[in-house]
């Protein structure tokens, strides 16, 4: 399903004509969705477009979206205009899923999986080798420019990934600018603090204004 509201529409349609690269922990696909370019991202805790071997018998993912979608037929659901799952009339879906479409790995038959991290099966496939190389590419190009690291939404779960990076960049770069988007205040260290933006509220509608 296309998620709801507007944030990822206002969000691309605020990086275009800029020079972006956009970092994230989400996995539900949707930056892709809104349009933004795969090459231009780097979705560090996987992505649920993608299945991965269960055991994994090796490093590779696959598109998962024909799949996914019959299954979820499979089932009695329907999909509507804005992907959205329209329940079926009557008596109501199946709720299981025939074993025939349960998805298999083509290399080692064994059940395929979500591509997420939860444990130390994460398959870092190519695509992600490739996304890490072009994030750390980005930021060498960029570590004496204007840059500004709008960090939305990041919590303390895990801090490490965004944030504590973002400071770091930020820290090194006299040119840089943190603005950070979060529903409660965060800290933010001293030494940057006169090159900090800081807003608490609704993230999506700080995005829409700035696009306004
Ligand atoms: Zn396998």
């Amino acid at each position: 399903m296309d998620a709801p509201g507007s944030a990822y529409a206002d969000l691309f349609h605020l990086v275009q004509g800029r020079d972006y690269f956009v970092l994230t922990t989400n996995v539900d696909h949707c930056f892709q969705k809104a349009g933004f370019d795969k090459a231009q991202l780097f979705y560090t805790q996987g992505d649920y477009g993608l299945f991965q071997c269960s055991k994994p018998c090796c490093q590779k993912t696959w598109d998962n979206e024909a799949a996914v979608r019959d299954m979820v037929l499979s089932q009695g659901f329907s999909i509507g205009e804005r992907n959205e799952l329209l329940l079926p009339e009557g008596a109501g879906a199946a709720m299981a899923v025939p074993m025939e479409l349960l998805p298999k790995c083509p290399n080692c038959g064994r059940p395929l999986t979500m591509n997420l991290r939860s444990d130390d099966k994460f398959v870092e496939d190519d695509g992600w080798q490739r996304a890490a190389v072009e994030y750390e590419t980005w930021l060498t190009a960029h570590q004496e420019k204007r840059v500004v690291f709008l960090e939305i939404g990041v919590g303390f779960n895990t801090p490490g990934i965004i944030k504590y990076n973002f400071l770091q960049q930020v820290y090194q770069n006299p040119e840089a600018t943190y603005a950070c988007l979060n529903l409660t205040e965060g800290p933010v260290p001293q030494a940057i603090r006169e090159r900090s933006i800081v807003i608490s509220g609704d993230s999506a509608q700080a995005i829409r204004e700035l696009i306004a």
